[in-house]
């Protein structure tokens, strides 16, 4: 079997890699011609731990190949993986443009059998689009099948959660679809969990939403703990310990962001609405992260009164760590309404500064792009923790608090103990805890 990955970026590389390194012949392509000529060349264009090597060792053994050209790439493939983007429409619901362009291309190259697989996002009854577009636009009476493989691999960690799975979910219909992917995933066929093709569709907008929404409501419940004298980390730390509920994705802070939560979350409110269901549970989940940014803002002005002129040095731009990928992150936000009440901002990541400054440009004394925290919180008025990278966690607070002008720290992320800052003489702000 020869399989086409269409669209490589953050999925589409993954899931090349990672095909390729489980022994199958995969070619990759774009519609970026750049992204093809830099893989080729065992280049990868996003940051992700472990990928460039592997790329580079499927590149030397001969599985792994690119080919800028769609046509030809679906004309050679037995399989084709659609990794292509489905970003958000105005009204919330998923754009399937791409989809579908990728879908006729398929229909007018169909020269034999060829298995089609959704691995991109998409909303529960695609498929029956895509088979409806290629019945229309193929030439041949060459037969196909349409299959869902949602993706769940979490960036900063994507290759290990791709050669590691907790679970594939697979959706098909035909004997012939279902052999084919148990074959591909033949070395985890014991992670597999075979639906129909709806239902797998769904468990992908299904899974993020709900993992959206423990995160929107511990931020929920952190909003009561200020309330009171409560403390979130407490309350999550008691929540987690029952296993019905788990720890994970309990961690008050800025809410979500990156390029999946927001809009799968926004699309499984539409895809319910157009149903005529009442989506108003998932709807609260976005409208409690939405309020995130504007609270923060409001915890620094309680720490800083006015903005204007003041230095800040804000640490984390990525929309998680371990990452360069800011797409919707909180960061991004931020810093357009500090810009706004004319701050002064020193910024730092210590892997997505690069992609901020494209939508930021370096702009001293308005905005600075620092080579370290240390460098960015020389003369700081105020810390603004806003990704809670590894590397925020290990800072010598002592050294810290000598180079600020003042040891103000706002910290979105809850990375510091209150206690201990307050020991080492730190006014300090925090989510959901005093
Ligand atoms: P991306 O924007 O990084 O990559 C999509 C790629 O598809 C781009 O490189 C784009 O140029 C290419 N493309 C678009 N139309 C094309 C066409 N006609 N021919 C060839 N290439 C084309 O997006 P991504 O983050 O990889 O996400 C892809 C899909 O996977 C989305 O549906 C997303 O929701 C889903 N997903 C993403 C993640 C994640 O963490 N990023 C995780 C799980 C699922």
């Amino acid at each position: 079997m020869k399989i086409g990955v269409i669209g490589t970026g953050y999925v589409g590389m993954v899931t090349a890699v990672g095909l390729a390194d489980l022994g199958h012949q995969v070619i990759g392509t774009d519609k970026v011609t750049e992204k093809i000529e830099k893989a080729s060349r065992g280049e990868v264009p996003i940051y992700e731990p472990g990928l460039e090597e592997l790329l580079n060792k499927n590149l030397k053994n001969g599985n792994l190949t690119f080919d800028p050209d769609l046509e030809k790439t679906i004309r050679a493939s037995d399989v084709l993986f659609v990794c292509v983007n489905t970003p958000q429409r105005k009204d919330g619901s998923a754009d399937m443009t791409f989809v579908e362009g990728v879908s006729r291309c398929i229909a007018e190259n169909l020269n034999g059998y060829k298995l089609i697989v959704e691995k991109s996002t998409v909303p529960v009854r695609t498929s029956f689009w895509i088979k409806r577009t290629i019945s229309l636009y193929k030439k041949g009476d060459s037969s196909f099948d349409v299959a869902s493989n949602p993706e769940f691999l979490r960036e900063g960690s994507a290759l290990s959660d791709f050669l590691n799975p907790e679970r594939i979910v697979i959706g098909a219909e035909s004997e012939k679809a279902k052999n084919w992917l148990i074959k591909i995933y033949e070395k985890y066929k014991d992670k597999i969990h075979m639906t129909n093709i709806d239902t797998s569709e769904l468990i992908k907008h299904a899974s993020n939403s709900f993992l959206a929404m423990k995160i929107s409501f511990i931020n929920l419940i952190s909003d009561l703990c200020e309330k009171t004298d409560a403390d979130v980390e407490l309350v999550a730390q008691g929540m987690g310990l029952d296993s019905r509920i788990g720890k994970q994705f309990l961690r008050a802070g800025l809410g979500y962001g990156g390029s999946c939560f927001p809009k799968d979350v926004r699309a499984l409110v539409k895809i319910g609405e157009d149903l005529g269901l009442d989506m108003s549970l998932v709807k609260a989940v976005d409208q409690i992260n939405k309020k995130r940014i504007q609270k923060f803002i409001n915890l620094i002005k309680k720490a800083l009164w006015i903005l204007t002129n003041k230095r800040l040095a804000v640490l984390g731009l990525a929309f998680k760590p371990r990452t360069d990928d800011i797409r919707n992150a909180p960061s991004i936000d931020i810093i357009r309404k500090l810009m706004e009440e004319e701050a002064y901002l020193s910024l730092y990541d210590p892997e997505a500064a690069e992609n901020v400054k494209k939508l930021f440009p370096e702009d001293p004394p308005n905005i600075h792009y620092a080579k370290s925290a240390y460098q960015a919180l020389e003369k700081a008025n105020a810390a603004l923790f806003i990704t809670e990278w590894e590397e925020f966690e290990k800072l010598d607070l002592k050294k810290v608090k000598k180079l600020m002008d003042k040891p103000i720290v706002v910290d979105g992320r809850n990375i510091f103990e209150p206690d201990k800052m307050k020991e080492l003489g730190f006014e300090y702000y925090c989510i959901g805890r005093k």
